[in-house]
Order: C-alpha cells, then sequence, then structure tokens
C-alpha cells in the first residue's frame, strides 16, 4: 500500500474526526518513525507523548512479549499480581495513594471527577477548573475542561463545572461556594498552549483547599511519568495533589489510564460505584512496569535534564536569529515555542523535511522528545527548524 491508498480508504472507513498529516506511520524505534514508503522521520512528539520513552521501547516490547504467551486479560472479579505491582510502584513513587486503573486519560479524568461527587456527597459537587485547560472528551470531561470549542454541539453539558482564569488564585477563591468539591488542573497546560503554574499559585491552591476540605486532582495525563525532569510533574513544586490522574506515556504504547488518590480518603469509593473492563490488565500492567524499570536502570531523569538544558540552548539561538520565535517555555522536555504567527506552516515544512512536532493554540510549536533523546538527535532536529525558519 502507498499513503495515498492508506488516506482514500480512511476516507471511506473512518469517522473523520482528526486532523491528519498525510503520513501513514508503520515503524518506529526510540526517536524515530519510518512510513510505508520507508521514508524516516525524527519523531519529537512521539503518539502525542503516549510513547514518552521513544517508539517500541526494548523493554516494553520484551515485557509485552512474554506477558502475551501467559495471560493478556484477567477480569478485576479476580485478583492480578501484576496490576497491584504497579499501583503499588506508582504510589511508592508518588504520595502512598491508591490506584484504580482504566484506560485513557479522559476515564482517568472522568473517575476523578465522579470520585469527587462520591466524596463531596449530596451537597458537594462542583469542580473548579481552568481556562484553556484540557482533561478530556467524555461529557464530563470536556465540560470541565476549559475550551469553549471542544464542547460546541454537545449542549446540554452537565452541571457543577466552572473555569477560572489560570494562575489566578483569587480568581479560584471567588469561585468557591458551598458546593465545591474539587479543583481540577494541569500543572502545565499542554494542550492550552504549555502555560506552566507558578510555585506560589500552586502552594496557594493547595492552602486554599486543604483548608475547606475541596480535593486538589493535579491532571498529569500529558506531564506525567517523567516528562519534566522529575518522575510526577508535582514533584517540582512540592505540593502534593489529593488526586492524581496519569495516562499516556504511562504504558509506553499500550492503552492505560491510572486515578491515584490518597490514602486516607481512597476508600470512598466501593464495590460497585465505579469499574473499568480492561483496567489494568496483565499486558498493560506489564508494559508500564517496564516503563519505570526504563527510567530508574537508563537514569533517564537525568538525561531530560541534560537533554532539556541543551535543547533550550539551541532554541534561545534560533530565537536571537528569527524574530518569529516569542517566548519559549515549558519544563524538562515538555517545550513550547511561542510564535509571532500560525505555527502550522512551519508544522507542516517540518514534517515534509522529516521532523515530527506539534502546533497547539494556533501559535505555539510543541516539541516534546522522548526522553531517551540525544544531543545528535536534537542537533538534527534544529537543523531542520533552522532551515524552516529561514524560509519563513
Ligand atoms: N488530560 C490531559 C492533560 C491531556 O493532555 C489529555 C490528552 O491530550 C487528556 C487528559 C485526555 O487523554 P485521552 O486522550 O487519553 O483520553
Amino acid at each position: 500500500m502507498k499513503t495515498q491508498e492508506v488516506i482514500d480508504l480512511y476516507k471511506q472507513y473512518i469517522m473523520p474526526v482528526y486532523t491528519q498529516s498525510p503520513v501513514a506511520l508503520v515503524k518506529g524505534k526510540g526517536a524515530r518513525v519510518w512510513d510505508i514508503e520507508g521514508r524516516e522521520y525524527l519523531d519529537f512528539f512521539p503518539g502525542w507523548v503516549v510513547s514518552g520513552l521513544g517508539h517500541c521501547h526494548p523493554r516494553v516490547v520484551n515485557a509485552i512479549k512474554n506477558q502475551c504467551k501467559k495471560i493478556i486479560h484477567v477480569s478485576n472479579n479476580y485478583y492480578n499480581n501484576l496490576q497491584v505491582k504497579l499501583a503499588k510502584t506508582i504510589s511508592e513513587r508518588s504520595f502512598g495513594g491508591k490506584v484504580f486503573f482504566c484506560n485513557s486519560g479522559a476515564e482517568a479524568n472522568e473517575a476523578a471527577i465522579k470520585f469527587a461527587r462520591m466524596y463531596g456527597g449530596s451537597g458537594r459537587f462542583e469542580v473548579i477548573s481552568m481556562e484553556n485547560s484540557f482533561h478530556g472528551r467524555t461529557l464530563a470531561t470536556l465540560t470541565a475542561t476549559g475550551q469553549r470549542r471542544i464542547q460546541e454541539g454537545f449542549e446540554p453539558l452537565p452541571e457543577g463545572f466552572k473555569h477560572v482564569p489560570f494562575n489566578d488564585l483569587t480568581a479560584v477563591e471567588e469561585a468557591i461556594t458551598d458546593k465545591t468539591a474539587a479543583v481540577m488542573i494541569e500543572l502545565i497546560q499542554g494542550e492550552g498552549g504549555i502555560n506552566v503554574a507558578s510555585r506560589e499559585y500552586i502552594d496557594g491552591l493547595s492552602k486554599l483547599c486543604r483548608g475547606r476540605d475541596i480535593l486538589l486532582i493535579f491532571d498529569e495525563v500529558q506531564t506525567g511519568i517523567g516528562r519534566t525532569g522529575k518522575l510526577f510533574c508535582y514533584q517540582n513544586y512540592g505540593v502534593e495533589p489529593d488526586i492524581m490522574t496519569l495516562a499516556k506515556s504511562l504504558g509506553g504504547g499500550v492503552p492505560i489510564g491510572a486515578m491515584v488518590v490518597r490514602k486516607e480518603i481512597a476508600d470512598t469509593l466501593s464495590p460497585g460505584s465505579h469499574a473499568s473492563t480492561f483496567g489494568g490488565s496483565p499486558l498493560v500492567s506489564s508494559a508500564a512496569l517496564a516503563i519505570f524499570k526504563a527510567i530508574d536502570k537508563e537514569k533517564l531523569l537525568k538525561n531530560v535534564n541534560v537533554m532539556r538544558e541543551y535543547l533550550l540552548s539551541c532554541l534561545e539561538r534560533l530565537k536571537g536569529k528569527f524574530p518569529i520565535i516569542k517566548e519559549i517555555r515549558g519544563m524538562g522536555l515538555m517545550i513550547g515555542v511561542e510564535l509571532t504567527k500560525e505555527g502550522k506552516p512551519i508544522v507542516e515544512e517540518c514534517i515534509r523535511r522529516r521532523l515530527l512536532i506539534n502546533c497547539t493554540q494556533a501559535r505555539v510549536l510543541r516539541i516534546m522528545p522522548p526522553l531517551i533523546v540525544t544531543k545528535r538527535q536534537i542537533d538534527q532536529a534544529m537543523r531542520i527548524l533552522d532551515g524552516v525558519l529561514s524560509e519563513k
């Protein structure tokens, strides 16, 4: 098959919900992918960071291969040693909570919203989230999402959601009522344009919530699993949430989501109150355990911090050269390059020159290479970006 044939078949058989680049990918290894015609690309936005440690990480591949010969799925009506081993790993490496497994970021956030409502009892059900946030596409999570375009056409939306400006503590304080159950926030807004929450804001938010028994939910679907140079982004802030949600990089490519809840309150949900048929199967749990092992054994958090410095220095050089670059921001290997113009033509040209990056909020180039990225790969990516920007 050729790329064009794949695209033609999509038109006939796939629901047209995605904006797509004309590239059909068939193979991946580390920071590289290959299309159906055999062309090689450098991937600096691997699978929307699902492949956060690079494509087909050998430890993940081996874990999946070995596990699928034993058992792939176990119903949650029985016990599964790998699921609990993974939960123990996440718990011990974060804030000692209990874990609920599901299959995606939206489901993890949906679970967090349901948890908050159950915890709040009949009187407290409101969730305050941020303008420009993104929390998923289910009805509750798209309502929590602070972007009108994601909600349009799906009204009536569920009740009990409020949005306030990001990084504005007074706005949260003013939005709190006796019905507030939770505040939900991404520490770095990914889809919103790589907007980083300030330390004072998160510190203030934590004090505000604790004082009123309001749950603080950190959506770490995009920021988690080493992306920001710590295993979880909240660890850069020194503030623990009541609930943390994870997905994307957690499974190294297999679908997994997780809600982690502070131990003291975790038993708010009881048998029958929530569930997931696929959640935490042996197959996905083995893949996720391999991810944690890889991060430790290959010292990937150190690599994130070293490569961040290098990538930033390269980007700063480009900023000095091209006035189209307005600002560079982010944390670890989650970097946004805000432009003075539309980023789409730049991303398209980068893809034509075999570098995969993303653009969000029209003007922000999103650069999130895999945690295993090397200096040589950064050099190669920067040469391509330099060439593209020279012509814009
Ligand atoms: N939360 C955040 C911060 C995200 O970035 C995303 C997806 O981009 C989601 C939730 C939704 O995750 P999923 O697409 O796995 O449902």
